[in-house]
């Protein structure tokens, strides 16, 4: 059976204490066996110490928000998934729009940062999501299929064992304009159906696809009871714990 995820993105937010309380509030508030995982996405910074902080959390992970898709060596700035895996993370967010869009990141380079993430044993969060004029112009489902065929669909039944997907449309990111309901089931249904005709049933069931887009404590209810929602990559209401504990408790 699929998981259920609560991921918070903190994006380049938060100093050192500010995140060490974050964790503390929230790890304050939840059991150590969760029935939904918890992921914080923190500044590589402070990746180590919140992985340790978490560590007798059975369902509390962390991840990073991004990670080089070179192996080792001259990249000055770069951080590698070997890092990340060797500081405790469990997770990589891979394609996010941010990424896309300011560091021109194409689908080509995150297949390969896929790769590199999942050569270490690292689980990924890949993002995919269309803008408005794409919806728009209702070439919203074909922009998503080519993401994701492009950035994952020529990993094997195996590894797609450790794929989350997360639905994030740009235009809801960051914006409150979240998507309704109905057009979230809509796109998850269409990403669940896309997993069944490339990798059968089984792959398309156990796959948690995840909403992200002002997903907030209000909405949070209505869109996890979706069919094929299975949980939420959260931005900004992930930076104060008791918005991040709603939105956790929230199925
Ligand atoms: C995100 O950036 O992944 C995100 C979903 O942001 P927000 O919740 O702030 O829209």
């Amino acid at each position: 059976m699929r998981k259920r995820i609560v991921a918070g993105n903190w994006k380049m937010n938060l100093k050192r204490k500010e995140a060490l309380v974050l964790v503390s509030e929230v790890l304050s508030q939840i059991s150590k066996h969760e029935n939904t995982e918890v992921v914080f996405a923190p500044s590589f910074l402070y990746l180590f110490k919140i992985a340790k902080m978490c560590s007798d959390f059975e369902s509390v992970k962390v991840a990073a928000q991004n990670c080089s898709k070179e192996k080792k060596g001259a990249f000055t700035g770069e951080i590698s998934s070997e890092m990340i895996a060797s500081s405790n993370g469990d997770y990589v967010i891979i394609g996010h729009s941010e990424r896309r869009e300011y560091f021109r990141e194409t689908n080509t380079d995150l297949a390969e940062k896929v790769n590199r993430a999942l050569a270490n044993n690292l689980k990924v969060i890949f993002c995919c999501g269309e803008s408005l004029t794409q919806r728009k112009d209702k070439i919203h489902f074909n922009w998503i299929k080519k993401q994701l065929s492009e950035g994952l669909f020529y990993l094997s039944v195996k590894e797609f064992d450790n794929i989350v997907i997360a639905y994030e449309p740009i235009w809801a990111i960051g914006t409150g304009m979240t998507a309704t309901n109905e057009q979230a089931q809509e796109m998850h249904q269409f990403i669940r159906n896309c997993l069944n005709e490339k990798y059968g049933s089984e792959v398309a069931e156990d796959t948690s696809i995840l909403y992200g887009g002002s997903c907030n404590p209000v909405n949070a209810k209505e869109l996890f009871s979706q069919t094929d929602i299975d949980g939420g990559l959260i931005g900004g209401a992930s930076l104060k714990a008791d918005d991040f504990l709603s939105i956790i408790n929230s199925f």
